[in-house]
């Protein structure tokens, strides 16, 4: 285990009926904007939900976040905040809906230029105005962390900051908010968790971290076993509030503490999103097969861990068990429903060009070991064609 230091200051309300909640959580007196998405929440209740909880306070909204949200839309959101005078703001959607509201509150309180700098350049940010959120789609972990990924629709850049100013004050988790869900978005949220703790779990370790390694596989085995349970009975609760919480522990710090982690994956993943619009856990599925292939001989152990303790695998040798288990996350992924191949969105050498040059015109080095370059990035897309 490495030296960390740890603290999460997301208040977290769980459960049934919960939204009503939010009445308790909002300063007293405060003017809220409440931001969401393309209308989900006005089919399933949602919406009814949030502004009878919002009565004892003035409020307005503003809809229409798009998924992988555009810095371009968010501004606009800048703009009414400070043409309203609002307090606090209300986050409710996904990921895309809370990630596009970390933006916006650290964007209005920005006095050095461009908000785009929060970005483009990594500038820290002094403060920004406190928000909550009410959680749709458990994927992303962004109800209980400080990050978020905007994409910039002009430069086709998606990327994403961080701050200790932006964990939300509050996050209401309510399982029955999800029942509406998609299959696509519940298969998306599941292979997202999963990518988010093997980015942690799969990356080469120096010491021994098994504390940290059994918290991942909890999570692992909960997605394996509940995942596709939401697929074929999408009413149960209990499957539902295992997912959310899954997704939210996947990505909240705690599994992360004390480990190096690899993150290549969603690096890529961001780039193929940006120029050709795939879900964000679709590019993750495609990628992450051919990240544990090309990275094997670094990843050796940890790839035998997770095939032994979270698929049940054994073989005959340490090469048969690492393939076996390579597949197997592939196989998941397909059983929750999300492509795992290029040709699957009919992407193919010309779509590799595109993100191989932007990965060398950045100069990135990712992954643990900060030896995933372009031309690394090349042989794992090349594989997944
Ligand atoms: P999302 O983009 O927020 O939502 C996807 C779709 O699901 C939207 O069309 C939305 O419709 C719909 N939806 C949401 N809740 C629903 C419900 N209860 N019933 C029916 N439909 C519902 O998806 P996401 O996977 O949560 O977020 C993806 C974004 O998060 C990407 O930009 C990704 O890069 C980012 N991300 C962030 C982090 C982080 O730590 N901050 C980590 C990983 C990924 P409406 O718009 O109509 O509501
Ligand atoms: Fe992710």
């Amino acid at each position: 285990m490495r030296n960390f230091s740890f603290a999460n200051p997301v208040k977290i309300i769980f459960g049934k009926d919960t939204i009503k909640d939010i009445a308790n959580e909002i300063p007293i007196g405060a003017k809220v904007l409440m931001i969401y998405g393309g209308g989900s929440i006005k089919k399933n209740g949602v919406y009814e939900q949030v502004i009878n909880a919002l009565t004892p306070f003035e409020w307005f909204e503003f809809p229409k976040i798009e998924p992988n949200p555009h810095y371009e839309t968010c501004m606009k959101a800048v703009a009414l905040i400070k043409e309203k005078k609002v307090d606090f703001v209300l986050a409710v959607g996904g990921g895309s809906v809370i990630d596009a509201t970390k933006f916006i509150v650290a964007a209005v309180c920005f006095e050095d230029g461009d908000p785009w700098k929060i970005i483009s350049e990594g500038m820290s940010i002094e403060q920004a105005m406190p928000f909550g959120t009410i959680l749709t789609l458990p994927a992303t972990g962004s109800e209980m962390n400080n990050g978020a990924v905007i994409t910039r629709a002009e430069t086709e850049d998606k990327r994403a900051f961080f701050s200790p100013y932006t964990y939300p004050k509050f996050s209401i988790l309510d399982p029955t908010t999800t029942i509406t869900l998609p299959s696509r978005q519940v298969g998306n949220g599941v292979v997202d968790t999963f990518v988010h703790i093997a980015e942690q779990y799969l990356a080469y370790r120096e010491n021994n971290t098994l504390l940290q390694d059994n918290f991942a596989e909890a999570i692992l085995k909960t997605l394996i076993v509940e995942g596709p349970k939401a697929l074929n009975i999408p009413t149960d609760y209990g499957v539902r509030a295992n997912l959310m919480w899954a997704s939210t522990w996947a990505l909240n710090g705690w599994v992360g503490c004390g480990i190096i982690q690899d993150w290549a994956t969603h690096r890529i993943g961001h780039e193929v999103t940006a120029f050709f619009g795939l879900d964000h856990a679709q590019t993750l599925a495609i990628i992450l097969p051919g990240v544990l292939t090309v990275l094997k001989e670094q990843k050796a152990k940890r790839i035998q861990l997770l095939g032994k303790e979270v698929f049940g695998l054994s073989a005959t040798s340490d090469d048969i068990l690492i393939d076996m288990t390579i597949q197997a996350v592939e196989d998941f992924f397909e059983k929750m429903g999300v492509k795992t191949h290029l040709s699957d969105y009919n992407l193919g050498d010309e779509a590799i060009e595109k993100v191989c040059e932007r990965l060398k015109e950045r100069d990135w080095k990712l992954g643990e070991c900060q030896n995933v370059d372009y031309k690394m990035a090349k042989r794992i897309l090349e594989l997944r064609k």
